[in-house]
């Protein structure tokens, strides 16, 4: 029944329709330089999922607060397990951090998030053939088709290389693949054949995964050495404006601003250029954000992401919690009460990018302002008080 009603909306895809995209999908393929061989050997399985669609095109009402996020991403047997691959694989880990000075905690923690160690591939509902995966984006997706498209020639590519078959070829419905989840396209550029088979196995072999995962970061500029961030305390009367992500000092200025590093710890580089972050607002843990954040974001471009692989590293290491607690008694904003935020910010005059119920730069520097305005602490966050005071105020 459900299946029905979908097909019903997603106008008239169907199972001939998706063979007969396949079809016309083929001079493209071989204008790329693809053989019919590996064409039809790629898709010789393919068949029709709507699943995948179904995945693209839901956009829930509700954000997970980053507390939640961090508490799945960040969870004691992920840490354990962590540990336990650290162990497991001590001597891979020393020549991966030889050969591209990348710290073996975040490579444990990019592998322990991205496919929970490789234990997803045993399950069978999330694992799905690329190769069809990046076709049903192509076919019915109207926002991913390019994406699709694009993704798909460069599977094409590995599969034409033999670096895998295509019933090996597996991975996310949105086509990231193998061990690390990269997607076609990041494959082609960044992969890499560590153990020297002769081919770049992200699926079934563990030092290549890592390898390409701590070769992507080193191309993206991973400074050897130096951590992610630290975790700050700020004083009461901070200028919390300043901690949008985007104004960048040394550790020693934002120490002289009244930063503190927890627990009494010192910066070991005072002199290292940061960003401050107030991920849930004023009221929760405050991080200086150092180059390697922006590195882990060439991953995962978002701030939540990252902060989930930095902390599980420190953890993985053998760290402890954050030393401030995460608000958690705050009202996270449905999507509709977002677009209302946005909607109160525009008729007051600021610029917030749209009314689209994400709350980007744009629309929580406009919150910044308009809090700093009416004597609310700057922090950019929207809760559910943020929006009430809107209401009175706005
Ligand atoms: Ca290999």
């Amino acid at each position: 029944m459900l299946f029905a009603l979908f097909c019903a909306e997603a106008s008239a895809q169907t199972a001939q329709g998706f063979q007969d995209w396949i079809r016309s999908f083929w001079p493209t393929a071989r204008a790329q330089g693809i053989t019919a061989q590996t064409y039809n050997a790629a898709f010789a399985g393919a068949q029709f999922d709507s699943s995948v669609i179904k995945r693209a095109t839901n956009q829930p009402e509700f954000v997970k607060p980053i507390w939640s996020y961090m508490d799945g991403a960040v969870s004691d047997l992920r840490i354990k397990n962590g540990q336990e691959m650290r162990r497991k694989y001590a001597s891979l880990l020393a020549k991966l951090e030889q050969s591209y000075g990348v710290d073996r905690h975040v490579l444990l923690a990019i592998w322990g998030m991205e496919t929970a160690y490789g234990s997803i591939f045993s399950n069978k509902a999330l694992i799905k053939p690329t190769i069809q995966s990046l076709a049903m984006l192509a076919y019915a997706d109207p926002q991913r088709g390019e994406f699709g498209r694009t993704q798909l020639i460069a599977a094409l590519k590995i599969l034409q290389n033999g670096d895998i078959t295509p019933s090996g070829m597996v991975g996310s419905w949105a086509g990231a693949m193998g061990h690390t989840q990269f997607i076609p396209t990041t494959f082609l550029s960044k992969a890499v054949d560590f153990d020297g088979d002769g081919h770049r196995d992200i699926w079934n072999s563990i030092p290549d995964a890592l390898a390409s995962s701590a070769n992507l970061l080193k191309e993206a500029g991973w400074e050897s050495g130096k951590t992610w961030g630290y975790e700050v305390t700020l004083p009461g009367n901070f200028a919390f404006e300043l901690a949008d992500g985007n104004v960048t000092k040394t550790l020693a200025d934002w120490q002289a601003l009244g930063a503190k590093r927890v627990h009494g710890r010192s910066f070991p580089r005072p002199e290292d250029r940061a960003q401050l972050i107030m991920p849930a607002g004023y009221r929760g843990p405050a991080f200086l954000i150092l180059k390697n954040f922006s590195v882990i974001k060439r991953y995962n471009n978002a701030t939540s992401y990252a902060l989930a692989i930095g902390h599980l590293a420190d953890r993985i290491r053998g760290g402890g919690g954050f030393a401030h607690e995460w608000p958690r008694s705050d009202r996270m904003l449905t999507r509709s009460e977002r677009e209302e935020v946005q909607t109160i910010l525009n008729r007051l005059g600021y610029d917030t990018g749209g009314v689209d119920g994400r709350l980007g730069s744009k629309s929580r520097a406009a919150i910044r302002h308009w809090q700093k305005k009416s004597g609310l602490v700057p922090d950019g966050f929207a809760s559910g008080d943020l929006l009430e005071a809107l209401r009175k105020r706005g």
